[in-house]
């Protein structure tokens, strides 16, 4: 079946495929849909319901949307919600290699490296019946970028039990272990569940 997927972001979509294999997770320009939205609730699960409500009232049918990012406590939670535009300003916009350089920069003189990464899905059915699972993955800012593979903060996403960054696992290595992975298993029961019939 198609799922259409709220997000421009294909490296999601991507993880989110390995997840739902019986599945084809679509993106809305490769269904013709124009979607673009801007994020203004103050959490995680309310980006994400707000990013699902706004393609439910365009296509009208079930989606699934998430959103999700990179909590420092030693910079007080930064970059959070503010993930994906952390070190960018109104008119240039760092790339995810320069965004993790910013990040070690801020984080020169701290020694407290625990991070963790959150991810809200959510499954919204309709304006009265959705459901939002909200998960973590927990590991340690490195001091340079290690790995080629992943996106965003991977490669200075250190995860202790496995002595490598998120960057140096295979795509279902990272899954397994990941806050959209465990998010996304919980939401792929639900979906087989109120989908496949
Ligand atoms: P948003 O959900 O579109 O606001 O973007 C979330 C941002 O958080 C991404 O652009 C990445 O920078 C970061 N992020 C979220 N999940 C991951 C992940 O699994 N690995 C690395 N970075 C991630």
């Amino acid at each position: 079946m198609d799922i259409l997927f709220a997000s421009t972001n294909s490296n999601k979509a991507k993880e989110l495929s390995k997840l739902l294999p019986n599945h084809k997770i679509l993106l809305p320009k490769e269904m013709g849909v124009e979607f673009d939205h801007e994020e203004i609730a103050l959490t995680f699960y309310g980006n994400a319901l707000g990013k699902a409500k706004e393609l439910f009232d365009i296509v009208k049918i079930p989606v699934l949307a998430e959103d999700s990012g990179l909590c420092v406590p030693a910079l007080g939670g930064e970059p959070g919600i503010y993930s994906a535009r952390y070190g960018s300003d109104g008119v240039n916009k760092l790339g995810d290699k320069e965004r993790n350089l910013y990040l070690l920069d801020k984080m020169k003189n701290i020694s407290e490296r625990k991070a963790f990464f959150v991810c809200s899905m959510v499954l919204f059915i309709d304006h009265y019946r959705f459901y939002i699972c909200q998960e973590t993955h927990e590991g340690e800012i490195t001091y340079e970028p290690k790995g080629e593979s992943g996106f965003g903060y991977d490669p200075v996403f250190f995860i202790p039990k496995l002595g490598k960054t998120a960057a140096e696992l295979l795509p279902e290595e990272k899954n397994e272990i990941s806050h959209r992975g465990k998010a996304g298993r919980a939401i792929a029961s639900l979906i087989e569940k109120h989908w496949s019939k």
